[in-house]
Order: structure tokens, then sequence, then C-alpha cells
């Protein structure tokens, strides 16, 4: 299988449980620097407080963790991430648009120490965050956000430090959940509707090759490039994550970056669709066929991944190997119905050769378009709701 399925195992491994906060506000979500003799949960803070009040200690960051709470009021979830420190900072923070939504926090008076320069979150109010030194004596967060923030959003802030219960002095980070625009009313035909296309790979990426040298990014854009217009004809206003053979995020970016930047483009567009394109590659070079898979996180995205396949598969000639549903992430970080298409293995000499003609190209694309078309109908039939 190609990057893009190891991404999503590797994934899957990162989907940490969110650790819920004692009364303490220590669930102990790595504590890098801590001693062996220290790992209790009880004795992380005195080590803080101890640390801070050791006049030659270093003016760093000595713990992060966080935790996810509900609001009472409105029921979306609130992420808080806080760093206990060695001694008093002040913090600084913007929002960063592109290429991807991000937020950036300064907090200076303290390098980062010892802590993890990259963690993972389950990705629904935040991807990632990298933690690096931004000169001498500032630390720099970059938040990976699945959407984009308003400056009501999120807050900022520190906490100073309280011997008399065993606290440093914190910063906190409370990012608050964003409503997606999930709310659907799927008409008939394509007119007006609003189309993300992915073709998968790109640039520093080639995505899979085959025995004769093709790469699946060059194949993925050709079908995007062949679609693009059949859907404009038609009304629907398209939007392809990339145009040319280039990385969307920016080169050798981490595989998260990556994809992040594909459903971001999705997202923020409030695309009705999102259609990413790949082709699938295997160690036998017999395997064979044309596949879809869908994420079921609305009432549709079962339906479109049936309305391409059903449409593909025929035109195609392969192998049908269905829909299937899996944990990927451009089809489970897009809020709107999603699919990912594997337009035969690039790994099967046949297919390969294939691919490469202008004929096939044109037939899915021909054929992604008829299927679109018919999940509107058949979705504004069962209502077009949600
Ligand atoms: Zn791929």
């Amino acid at each position: 299988m190609h990057r893009l399925v190891m991404t999503i195992i590797s994934l899957a491994i990162f989907l940490l449980p969110l650790q819920v906060s004692n009364a303490a506000g220590d669930a102990a979500v790595g504590a890098p620097d801590a001693k062996p003799a220290l790992q209790a949960p009880s004795l992380k803070n005195d080590a803080a407080v101890l640390s801070k009040l050791d006049k030659n200690a270093k003016k760093q960051i000595t713990a992060l963790r966080w935790a996810n709470h509900i609001d009472a009021v409105t029921g979306l979830s609130k992420l808080r991430l806080v760093l206990d420190v060695s001694s008093p900072v002040t913090v600084g923070s913007s929002i960063i648009g592109s290429p991807v939504p991000q937020l950036s926090v300064d907090i200076k008076g303290a390098g980062p120490g010892d802590i993890k320069n990259t963690y993972e979150f389950d990705g629904r109010i935040a991807e990632s965050l990298t933690v690096t030194a931004a000169g001498a004596d500032t630390t720099r967060l970059i938040m990976q956000l699945p959407l984009m923030l308003d400056e009501s959003d999120y807050k900022v802030f520190t906490l100073r430090a309280d011997p008399a219960n065993n606290k440093p002095f914190r910063v906190v980070i409370d990012i608050g959940q964003k409503i997606p625009p999930i709310k659907f009313n799927f008409t008939a035909g394509l007119k007006d509707k609003v189309i993300v296309l992915d073709p998968g790979h790109g640039g520093s990426d080639p995505g899979a090759v085959g025995p004769g040298k093709t790469m699946e990014k060059t194949i993925t854009l050709a079908v995007a490039q062949r679609l693009k217009p059949l859907l404009e004809k038609s009304g629907a206003k398209v939007f392809l994550t990339r145009n040319d053979d280039r990385d969307v995020f920016g080169p050798n970016a981490s595989a998260v970056d990556e994809l992040s930047a594909r459903t971001t483009v999705a997202n923020n567009n409030k695309a009705d669709i999102f259609v990413s394109i790949h082709i699938n590659s295997f160690t036998n070079p017999i395997a064979s066929g044309i596949a879809t898979y869908y994420y079921q996180k609305t009432p549709y995205d079962a339906l479109l991944a049936s309305s391409i396949q059903s449409s593909i598969a025929p035109a195609s000639g392969l192998l049908n190997r269905g829909i299937n549903a899996a944990n990927f992430y451009v089809i489970k970080r897009t809020v709107m119905p999603a699919v990912l298409t594997e337009l035969g293995f690039i790994s099967n000499p046949d297919e390969e050769k294939l691919m490469n003609t202008a004929d096939f190209q044109q037939k899915m694309a021909q054929s992604i378009y008829l299927g679109l078309d018919k999940f509107f109908n058949q979705a504004a039939r069962l209502g077009g709701g949600q």
C-alpha cells in the first residue's frame, strides 16, 4: 500500500485517548523531565515547585499536559493545554491562516526544557503541536488546527505559582471546539454545488510508483484536471487541492501537515463534497481492481461512495472491488461527505499501462462526474437534509 495508507495506520496510533483532568488538574500526559523516582503524579508538581525555588534552576518548561472538558452551556468540547514553567513568563499568541489554520503561542522567559518536540491530538479541536526554541529565552508552540479559529475561540493566559498547593507557574491554552458546517441541504443536479477534488500526493511525494516508473501523483492530477471542466460545465464550483505537481502544505512536510492542508481546502471552502483521487499499489503485481473508500461521519458518505463506485467500476473495465469503510485521514477529517477512490493498481503492469492512456483518464473523469450527479439526485430524493 502506498504512503497514505501507512499514514492512516500511524495516525490511528496517534489517536490518543484524551486524559480527563482530576481535581488537581494533573492529568499527567508526558512528564519527560521527571526523574524515575519522581514519576508519581503527586510528586511531579513538588519537583516543579522545588526547581522553581532553586535560584540556579534553568528557566524552562517542565511539563505539558492536556485535557478535554465539555462546556456545560453549549455542550461543545474545550481543549485545555497546561504547561508548567520553572519561573514566571509572559505569553503572546496569534492565528495563522495559511497554508493550514494554526495557533502560534510564544512563551517569553523560558526555554522548552526537556518536553517533547511534537504532540498529537485527536483532531477534533487540534491536530498536533510542535515545540521549538525561538531565541535564547523563548519557546514557540505551533498548534495545527482542523478549522480556522476566531479570536474569541481561544484564550492564552498564565497562572501564578501556588506553593501551598504544590502548583508551579503555569501557562494555560484553552481552545473551544468550532461548530462545523455540517447542515446539508442537498438538491438534485450539480448546479452551484461546491466540490473539492484532491489529486493524491504531489511534489516531493510521488505516491506509489509502478514497474514502468509511472508515478501515482501524475495520474491522480490528470484525472482531477479532466474532471474539473466537466463539473464546471454543469454549474458546479470546483476547487483542486493542487493544480500542478506540488506539495499542498510544502515540500517534505509531515504527513499530518500535508493531509490536513488538503482537508482544510474543503472545510474552509464549505464544500458540499470532497473527492480524493488515488491509485492503489501492492507488493504482488497480480493485485488489481478499482475501489472507493468512505468514512461514515454523515448520513451521506456511503451513498456518495456507492454512487461513484457504481459509475467508475463498469467504465474502468477493471475488477470491481466495491466500496469499503476506511479510517483514512482525508475522508475522516473533512466535515462534508467525502470519498477516496483508488483507480486501479499501479503495481499491476497492465493497469499501469492503461492508466497512462488519455482514454482511461477521461473515462475515469467522466464516470466520477456521472457518479457525483447521481449522488445529488439520490440525496435529494432522500430528503437532502441531515
Ligand atoms: Zn495514494
